[in-house]
Parts: C-alpha cells; sequence; structure tokens
C-alpha cells in the first residue's frame, strides 16, 4: 500500500520468510510453554511477540533461533538461509569484558576466520550507525548501559543476518535511552532491509517500531491475536506524540487486557 510522501507500508505482500506450523514445547517438568502457534513472518517484517511474563516469548525466539527444539509442529523456513543469516540480541548485552568495543563487534567474524584489518571497514560503518564512533577503544565496564546495548546491536548486525532475532533488549534501559534505541533500531532496519522479531511486553515500544504485533497468552503459552499496526514509516519523535500512535497503543492495550483475562481465566479452570 502506498502511502502519502512515497512510504511504503511493508507488510502484506512480502514473501514469507519462516512459518511456524503448530508449534508445541513442553518442557521435561511438564511445563507446557507454547501450544500450537502458528505464525508467519515476512521478509521485511518487524514484528513484535507481546505478552505478559510467561506466555512463552522467548520459547518461541529460541525456537525460532534454533537454540530450542519444538516438542511438536515444525518451522518451515521458505528461503534457504546461511548460518550467518540470522543475529542475536538479548536483554543482556554479554559483551566480553576484556576486549574494547571494536572487538567485541569483530568477534562473530572472527570465529568465521575473517581478520581485524578486513573486517574493520563493515566494524567501523556499523559502529558509526549505532553511534559509537570514537568509542572503539573503550572497554565495556566504561560504556553506560544503552552504550553497551549499541555494540551488542552492532555484533548482532555485523555478519549482515537477513533476520535479527531480538530478546526484550531494551527492557533494563531508562526511558529516554530506550527511545534513542527505538529510533535507531528503525533507521537501521528501514536502511539494510533485514526482518525483526523483537520479544517485548511493551505495548508502546511493540507499536512504535512493529508493522505486525503478535500478542500472546499464557498458561499454555499461545499466540492470542495478530495486529496489523498500520502507520507509515519512518516513525519519529512526531509520530510518538501522534493521537495515531495514541489511539493504536490504545488498541493493543485492549487487545493485551484481552490476552491477560484469558490467561487467568483459563488457568482458573485448570485448562493449563
Ligand atoms: P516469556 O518469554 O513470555 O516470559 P518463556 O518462554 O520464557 O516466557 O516461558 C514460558 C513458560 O515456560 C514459563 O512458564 C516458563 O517458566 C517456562 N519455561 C521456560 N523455560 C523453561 C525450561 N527450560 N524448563 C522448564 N520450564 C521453562
Amino acid at each position: 500500500m502506498s502511502l502519502a510522501g512515497g512510504e511504503t507500508l511493508r507488510q502484506g505482500d512480502a514473501d514469507p520468510l519462516l512459518i511456524l506450523h503448530d508449534i508445541g514445547k513442553t518442557f521435561s517438568n511438564g511445563v507446557t510453554a507454547l501450544r500450537d502457534a502458528t505464525l508467519t513472518i515476512r521478509e521485511g517484517d518487524f514484528v513484535s511477540l507481546l505478552g505478559p511474563s510467561g506466555c512463552g516469548k522467548s520459547t518461541a525466539l529460541r525456537i525460532i533461533a534454533g537454540l530450542s527444539m519444538p516438542t511438536s509442529g515444525h518451522l518451515e523456513w521458505r528461503k534457504a538461509l546461511g548460518e550467518d543469516s540470522v543475529g542475536f540480541v538479548f536483554q543482556e548485552p554479554t559483551l566480553m569484558p576484556w576486549a574494547n568495543v571494536f572487538d567485541n563487534v569483530w568477534l562473530p567474524l572472527r570465529l568465521r576466520g575473517v581478520s581485524r584489518a578486513k573486517a574493520a571497514p563493515a566494524i567501523n560503518a556499523l559502529l558509526e550507525r549505532v553511534r559509537l564512533t570514537g568509542f572503539e577503544k573503550a572497554m565495556p565496564r566504561e560504556l553506560s548501559g544503552g552504550m553497551k546495548m549499541r555494540v551488542s546491536i552492532a555484533r548482532g548486525l555485523v555478519t549482515k543476518p537477513r533476520l535479527l532475532l531480538m530478546d526484550e533488549p531494551f527492557a533494563a534501559l531508562d526511558e529516554i535511552t530506550r527511545f534513542r534505541l527505538n529510533n535507531d533500531l528503525l533507521d537501521l532496519w528501514q536502511d539494510e532491509r533485514f526482518t525483526v522479531v523483537f520479544v517485548t511486553h511493551s505495548v508502546f515500544e511493540s507499536v512504535f517500531l512493529s508493522n505486525r504485533i503478535v500478542v500472546m497468552a499464557a498458561r499454555p503459552g499461545r499466540v492470542f491475536e495478530e495486529l496489523a499496526v498500520d502507520a507509515a514509516y519512518p516513525r519519529d519523535e512526531a509520530f510518538r506524540t501522534s493521537p495515531e500512535y495514541a489511539a493504536l497503543c490504545r488498541q493493543a492495550s485492549d487487545v493485551l487486557v484481552g490476552a491477560i483475562n484469558a490467561t487467568s481465566a483459563e488457568a482458573r479452570h485448570g485448562r493449563h
């Protein structure tokens, strides 16, 4: 769909990248973290998994990442992605404390045998994109939480992944830092055209970032409802304070409340 200013909504006709078919995950302790989760991730999507704690968001992300195997259902990759084509960013930046910023970002390339000299142009370009130029030699302990997360994002993107998986990356940051990182992440996403699956429990963050929100419910973890966020990109500070954004947040919030109520009703009736 074409919008004013030539901007294009990034949803709808794009090819599926990945389809989750009736994915279930029951752990050996009997907890069903995910039941019958069906979900299509399209190329170029920015999809948020939104829901209360314990609804299986991280489990779904770990299954997509190949870090955990589903106990039922299957994943269908519609595009063959190489090992470099999936990047991860977790809530904890998990930087190597003994290595400087540059070397932390180099790590994924280094593990693939790329020398420092050969990796340097890509690393320097990325550090510029995450506003860390001048901090190449800084050690993690010298950085604020937001800067550490910027390093973590650069490290997640250094292999130029087609799919970036993010597990509550900004949950531990103060609001101002979080807003800035949201803006910078969207800029990167628009320029580099990777696909994002983003786990969050923030309605405001999911609406700001995503073209699609998958609202999940808990006990058992499941897909409750999908919402399209029909607002044009780029989204900036003007969008953040717009009536349109407020209305979209209210809509998503209503669905989330429904998911939370469904959780407690089902749990009360012992249906988990
Ligand atoms: P979310 O990310 O939405 O908070 P999770 O996917 O982390 O939810 O967890 C979903 C449910 O599965 C929770 O009840 C959690 O306690 C349980 N769970 C997660 N990982 C394990 C595990 N390794 N073993 C047993 N239960 C787990």
